[in-house]
């Protein structure tokens, strides 16, 4: 009964939590500009069915793709056992599904075992790549302090829980031979190997591991779920919702300004759409958050921090500045900071400070090639290249600070209709001297 009730307790203390950080991600996405899915539904479901639950850019490097599969695959299925966990722990009963699914118990138990040493290798493995390894994607200027510490955790707790149940499975194995409050399960493989070890316990400290690796297991779980939602570990919910949402237009696809496309239309003399906005056009290209959209913002908490995108980027790979892996997490940063000075009662937005200048340099997004390399490599369909271009934007469109060459083009272009300084009409005048 006690227990019950410090169960009962343990999960509303989590489940408060885990809600007011919902709350506040909601308000930081919320800081953006709504936006609009165009496109067809089904587009967006087969999307997040393949990248997303199907996982099928992960696998264009092998490698990383199996043991990432692997534990993915723990976290989806041994959750289920989690279920267990749970209504025992409200009910004050022992494996409650066991005597209901007899002999296919000792089957599901087994696959969880299984899965849980295929997350423990796996979470091994990815620690050597990082820690000993120093696999370069993960050694960027941008990937030491909180988020190097922040992956080696994630990798720890996992290790530690999976210990945690396997340790418990192997004491309850031995309690079922001595007191028969314990239901029998059938032999289980995997944590067979740990009773020896326990053998020589008596039966009281034996009760203590098992009961104390079963709270640890479930408090763990409940802290971590928490902990989730200050880590990059969220991709694990918003990739998902990223893939949905992602860009359905070819990649070298670029979003018009319709009150610019429109002006430079009626210029041209071509038929402008009667639905076209004629309202205050508002700040062209983004400065700061609430320039962007809340699906780009959104994206920033689905990034995983892989860093694929960087080892892709030719303008990183020739020692620029630039790492788009550093622009997702620069928005993320942003809005962190904005939403944390909003509940103090601080002046969020108004802080003084602005994502151009202030987290991402100009020197950054002006090393951008534009060449889509970061938004093929991404396995959760993240766009780090139109952030970019919204905040090269801002710079050409409202401070006309692009560098000197740039605003050159751009005026040829404005007055030549091409990129050089000559007119329009002489622009096939190398075909005409090659005949
Ligand atoms: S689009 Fe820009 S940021 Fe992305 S890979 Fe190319 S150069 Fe790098
Ligand atoms: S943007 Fe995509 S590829 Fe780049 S670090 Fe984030 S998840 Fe990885």
């Amino acid at each position: 009964m006690i227990s019950s009730i410090i169960f009962i307790i343990t999960l509303g203390i989590a489940g408060f939590f885990i809600r007011k950080r919902v709350i506040r991600i909601q308000k930081n996405i919320q800081l953006g500009k709504v936006d609009r899915l165009d496109g067809p539904n089904n587009e967006r479901w087969k999307n997040m069915l393949l990248v997303a639950f199907g996982q099928k850019k992960m696998f264009k490097r092998l490698t990383p793709a199996f043991f990432h599969f692997l534990i993915y695959a723990g976290f989806l299925i041994i959750n289920l056992e989690v279920l267990e966990f749970v209504i025992d722990g409200i009910a004050g009963t022992h494996r409650i599904f066991a005597p209901f699914l007899g002999g296919f118990y000792n089957v599901l138990m087994n696959f969880f075992e299984f899965l849980a040493v295929a997350v423990l290798v796996s979470c091994i493995v990815f620690l050597v790549r990082r820690n000993v390894l120093k696999i370069d994607r993960f050694q960027s200027a941008e990937m030491t302090r909180w988020p190097r510490l922040d992956a080696n955790l994630i990798l720890t707790i996992e290790i530690i829980l999976m210990m945690a149940i396997l340790t418990m499975n192997a004491s309850d194995q031995l309690l079922q031979t001595r007191d028969s409050h314990y239901v029998a399960t059938g032999p289980l493989f995997f944590s067979g190997f740990l009773t020896s070890t326990l053998q020589s316990l008596n039966t009281s400290t034996l009760v203590f591991v098992e009961r104390f690796c079963w709270w640890f297991h479930i408090v763990g779980i409940l802290a971590f779920t928490v902990y989730i939602t200050y880590s990059k570990h969220l991709h694990i919910f918003f990739a998902f919702i990223n893939t949905y949402r992602a860009k359905l237009e070819p990649k070298g696809h670029i979003n018009n300004m319709p009150v610019v496309t429109k002006e430079v239309k009626t210029m041209l003399g071509l038929p402008v759409e009667a639905n076209t906005t004629t309202g205050e056009p508002g700040r062209f290209g983004a400065k700061d958050i609430n320039d962007l959209t809340q699906t780009q913002l959104m994206a920033a908490y689905s990034c995983t921090e892989c860093g694929r995108c960087t080892s892709e980027c030719p303008a990183n790979q020739t020692g620029k500045k630039l790492s788009p892996r550093k622009i997702m997490m620069d928005v993320r940063d942003r809005m962190e900071d904005v939403g944390n000075s909003l509940e103090k009662g601080g002046p969020g937005l108004s802080d003084g400070k602005f994502l151009l200048g202030d987290y991402i340099t100009k020197e950054e997004i002006n090393a951008c090639t534009s060449c889509n390399a970061c938004v093929e490599a991404c396995p959760v369909l993240i766009n780090p290249l139109e952030i970019i271009l919204e905040l090269r934007r801002y710079q050409a469109m409202e401070e006309s600070s692009s560098p000197q060459q740039w605003n050159s083009m751009f005026q040829n272009i404005e007055t030549s209709f091409a990129p050089w300084k000559f007119p329009a009409s002489d622009r096939f005048n190398w075909a005409k001297m090659n005949s």
